[in-house]
């Protein structure tokens, strides 16, 4: 079965689950038990390995993409509670690996640089 990441947006908590096509991209979250865990997009490099950006404009517009669903996700967060420095450092990091260069995201995740 493939595995997804998952992130609750309002308590920062993230975590790789193993479900199908056919399961929910909504959760429970299993800290703040809200249901706000959903499915996010980071991909793993099997993928862009095969679907690689070939112009600047098509690594423009991925980050673009990527950046419109950090802006919704923020949006939604504010809504509910503030957050503490430690999930805002969290979202931090997940804001840098999702703007990285699917080179830097390799790099990221064989050596954690
Ligand atoms: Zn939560």
């Amino acid at each position: 079965m493939p595995r997804y990441d998952f992130e609750c947006t309002p308590c920062a908590y993230y975590s790789e689950i193993k479900q199908s096509m056919s399961d929910p991209a909504l959760l429970e979250c299993p800290v703040c038990g809200q249901m706000t865990f959903q499915k996010i997009f980071i991909s793993p490099p099997n993928i862009f390995v095969r679907g690689e950006a070939k112009t600047i404009g098509q690594l423009s517009e991925r980050n673009f993409s990527d950046m419109g669903h950090y802006e919704k996700s923020d949006k939604i967060a504010k809504d509910r509670k503030p957050i503490n420095d430690k999930q805002k450092e969290k979202r931090k990091q997940h804001q840098k690996i999702v703007s990285m260069t699917p080179e830097q995201k390799v790099k990221w995740i064989k050596k954690g640089e």
